[in-house]
């Protein structure tokens, strides 16, 4: 792959130093520091891209051991299946914002019942009503990126802090602000490495996996969701919009801050 196209792609880390943990701070026996990873990442970045989302995964899981993790949403399990399949007991990291819908967390049992992972259930600091006290009702209908950091960022950080490199299932066709999703990257922020195994996937691709192999499916999809968040963020979406549209529609806001 060319520079040019490295870069475009996003493989090129020029986020500085990682910021998340430096590298002279002390490392525990056997732990990578920040520049290793990005070394890392550059490299599978590159050797990795069109590569199968199953080696793809695999190269993740030899590499980081018990220090790696999938992160899925539960709007459908096809990472996480992805992972069972090539590294059963693999840990599987979801956000429990306390604002999902049932059928997302019907996902989540599902997933936990049937398949050979470890579904970890991260919750935040607060519960609903607690951040209702301390920062008024409704705090999405105000302030939907301090009501995601509370609910998300944060609990993410939390449970990345026992890994070195976690997996998500972006896709480029997904909207445009993910259109330059690597396979793999350093995120300089939080001084870790982030699997993308889908990130070339389309839609049809997706649905051809779940047929496939009857994967858990978010049953909002079938009735008109494009895209599965917390409850009040998300509305159905309409003929022509890209699937993310239904997500936080009041705002300019696109994002969580999971992925930036
Ligand atoms: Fe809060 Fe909405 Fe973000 Fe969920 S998606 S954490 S409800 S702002």
């Amino acid at each position: 792959m060319s520079l040019l196209n490295a870069s475009s792609l996003g493989l090129i880390d020029l986020g500085g130093s990682a910021s998340a943990s430096s590298s002279s701070a002390v490392l525990e026996p056997g732990r990578r520091s920040p520049e290793e990873l990005r070394a890392l990442a550059l490299d599978a970045a590159q050797a990795l891209e069109g590569k199968p989302a199953e080696e793809i995964a695999k190269w993740a899981t030899d590499t980081f051991g018990a220090r790696f993790c999938v992160t899925s949403s539960m709007a459908d399990a096809v990472v996480a299946h992805i992972f069972s399949r090539v590294a059963p007991g693999v840990d599987v990291v979801f956000l429990d914002t306390g604002l999902h819908f049932p059928e997302t967390l019907k996902v989540r049992d599902t997933v936990a019942r049937t398949m050979n992972v470890n579904v970890r259930s991260i919750r935040p600091r607060m519960t609903v009503g607690q951040q209702d006290g301390e920062y008024g009702p409704r705090l999405f209908a105000r302030s939907p990126d301090e009501c995601c950091f509370l609910r998300k960022v944060e609990p993410l950080e939390r449970a990345l802090s026992d890994y070195d490199s976690w997996a998500t299932g972006l896709r480029r066709d997904e909207s445009p602000t993910r259109a330059n999703t690597p396979v793999v990257a350093f995120d300089a922020k939080k001084g870790k490495v982030k699997v993308n195994p889908i990130a070339a996937w389309t839609q049809a691709d997706v649905d051809r996996y779940i047929s496939r192999w009857n994967v858990p499916v978010n049953e909002l999809f079938k009735k008109g969701y494009g895209s599965v968040g917390c409850w009040p963020c998300t509305r159905r979406t309409k003929a022509g919009e890209d699937p993310r549209a239904g997500r936080w529609a009041m705002f300019e806001k696109t994002e969580c801050g999971l992925h930036v």
